[in-house]
């Protein structure tokens, strides 16, 4: 660390902690705000609540002299600096709904109890914002000179389509360099593609009457309940997110390890699907690469409906291959078994070199405000940036740390908080000092 950042980093510290009733005060004040998606209103695309976060996100950059644009409520942009800026900083101000029940305390206010700090959006992603935004407070009564300019760009539709960062794009373009603090630390750089797909099949086999699994695609399946006609078996897993198949058990996969009926597509689908396999090498997929590690590969949903058999699928794929070719491998091996594909969509992978100026300096902010070294990670899971050119994630949480982002009693530590707002402090002065 230079003398210059190790002054910095103590100065930032300092003046967090010395202001910090006044950091929740504003935190508890976007918290109070439900912003969850409500039926869309004239000039109101997202309803009544994500318009009112926007419009508190557009005064804190008032307040702060930035050159602040609403973009038809979609979504805000505030700018520091003349010219074209250098960095942006993506978050959003919606939330998932959340309802009072069940939670210790109003999911409508931030509330410190032990060191943590409870509410709808502590984490995802009001939290992290506020932590932006006092970021930049800090580095102007730090008086601390930035050369270049950078973007704060507040969304209001995260949760429901990202159709505010589509519409934003056709009015005003990303800096070269973005961070989201919408995902996790130390720096998220390469997620990988996505093919979710569904098929059916009349279903062969008279015995059976029902199939009840799961009907999300992205998750995998902790029950499979199986009526048949003199017989009913129900199969228990272990739910997991659809992108991270070897930290579930799947109920679907087991049910059809255990088949012994006369379907063929049943059986075509055990062979296909063996379980506890999790990278999709028995039907040709299996593939990996250095930077993305082992792709994904998981029969989440399988169903009967009006006679037939229906399936679904989670595939997460290295960034070395493209979306045509991964849906082409599943979908002709799944016509081979009988099927057809009902529906195929996804996403290509997204790649920021770890070896760029960007993605060292977030990684040497992570190390000195945390004090430990932290290696870039790959994901299966979809962030904000996924389709931002030169995207990537920084925060707002660490890995090991469960947040109950969209669950009940959502928090973040006091202590995550700090370190949102140390490592966004520091990570604006050295990219744009
Ligand atoms: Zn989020």
């Amino acid at each position: 660390m230079t003398e210059q950042n190790r002054q910095l980093k103590e100065d930032l510290e300092k003046y967090f902690d010395s202001h910090m009733d006044e950091i929740l005060s504003d935190l508890n004040d976007i918290l109070s705000i439900e912003s969850s998606f409500s039926e869309p209103k004239e000039g109101k695309p997202f309803g009544e609540g994500s318009a009112k976060a926007l419009a508190w996100g557009m005064s804190q950059g008032e307040k702060l002299g930035l050159d602040v644009k609403n973009f038809n409520n979609y979504a805000v942009s505030m700018t520091y600096g003349d010219g074209e800026p250098v960095l942006g900083i993506l978050s959003h101000l919606d939330t998932v709904p959340a309802s009072p029940d069940g939670w210790s305390f109003p999911p409508f206010a931030a509330t410190l109890s032990d060191g943590v700090i409870y509410g709808r959006g502590s984490i995802d992603d009001k939290g992290p914002s506020v932590a932006v935004l006092w970021a930049v407070k800090a580095l102007q009564e730090l008086n601390v000179p930035l050369s270049k300019g950078f973007r704060i760009i507040f969304g209001g539709n995260e949760e429901q389509g990202c159709e505010d960062i589509a519409y934003y794009e056709t009015q005003e373009a990303f800096p070269p360099m973005v961070f989201t603090p919408d995902g996790s630390f130390p720096v998220l750089n390469c997620e990988k593609g996505m093919v979710h797909l569904t098929f059916s099949a009349p279903l062969d086999d008279d015995n059976i009457k029902e199939i009840s699994s799961n009907k999300t695609i992205n998750a995998i399946p902790d029950k499979c309940a199986v009526t048949y006609k003199n017989d009913e078996v129900s199969y228990n897993g272990r739910p997991a997110h659809g992108s991270r198949p070897e930290n579930g058990d799947n109920a679907v996969t087991k049910f059809l390890a255990d088949y012994k009926g006369g379907s063929a597509l049943l059986k075509a689908l055990a062979a296909m699907f063996p379980h506890g396999e999790y990278d999709g090498k028995t039907i040709g997929l299996g593939f990996s690469d250095d930077v993305s590690g082992v792709m994904t590969c998981a029969l989440t949903c399988l169903n009967t409906e009006n006679g037939r058999l229906t399936g679904g699928i989670d595939i997460r794929f290295p960034i070395d291959r493209t979306y045509e070719e991964i849906s082409g491998i599943i979908t002709k091996a799944l016509e081979n078994a009988g099927f057809a594909t009902d529906e195929c969509s996804g996403m290509e992978p997204h790649y920021v070199s770890a070896d760029s100026p960007f993605v060292r300096t977030l990684l040497d902010v992570y190390e000195d405000v945390k004090g430990e070294r932290g290696e870039p990670v790959a994901e299966g899971g979809i962030t904000y940036v996924h389709n931002t050119e030169g995207g990537v994630a920084f925060g707002a949480e660490f890995p090991w740390e469960n947040n109950n982002m969209h669950g009940i009693d959502e928090h973040i530590s006091l202590e995550t908080f700090r370190y949102n707002l140390n490592m966004y402090a520091n990570a604006i002065a050295r990219l744009c000092r």
